[in-house]
């Protein structure tokens, strides 16, 4: 969550509005952080996107959509990955943002097969507060086993893996 991944989806599907590609994005309504309508990123850098209730919803799509954005992929069900299959399968370009791994260091929902049917998987790390490594464990700062937990930079920092498991 402090790595840059909306950033990096934000930077992907500007270049393809560039590219004059129709570019359609969609959320998670459960991601209401910042704003219900757009994907923001950590620097507010934001583009306009749909919350949707569930992963089917971003069937109904607009007809000429050639590119789908998709942002916290990690809250959406477990339909996701067939959904995208079925995009990329009209020939429409998918572009999907998430979390791999939950506080405890799990997959996060549908994010491993999602990387298991990518045709290209990009991981972007954070830098490890501790240390300065490369970060890719978000540490919860708070006592809670509950897997979301919504509240952002108060409650995570982002660890590498020595730190992770070491350090309180
Ligand atoms: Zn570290």
């Amino acid at each position: 969550m402090f790595s840059g991944k909306t950033e990096e989806l934000i930077r992907r599907l500007k270049r393809a509005e560039i590219a004059k590609l129709k570019v359609e994005i969609f959320k998670p309504k459960t991601d209401i952080r910042y704003d219900e309508t757009a994907v923001v990123s950590h620097d507010l850098n934001s583009v306009q996107s749909t919350p949707v209730d569930n992963s089917s919803a971003i069937l109904f799509l607009n007809a000429d959509t050639q590119v789908v954005g998709i942002d916290e992929a990690q809250f959406f069900d477990e339909d996701l990955p067939e959904v995208c299959n079925k995009l990329a399968a009209k020939g429409i370009r998918v572009i999907v943002a998430g979390l791999d791994m939950d506080f405890s260091g799990k997959p996060f929902g549908p994010m491993p097969a999602l990387m298991a049917i990518a045709e290209m998987v990009t991981k972007v790390h954070a830098v490890c507060v501790c240390c300065g490594s490369p970060a890719m464990y978000s540490y919860r700062k708070v006592a809670s086993e509950a897997r979301v937990l919504l509240g952002e930079k108060e409650s995570y920092e982002p660890r590498c893996r020595y730190c992770y498991n070491t350090k309180d």
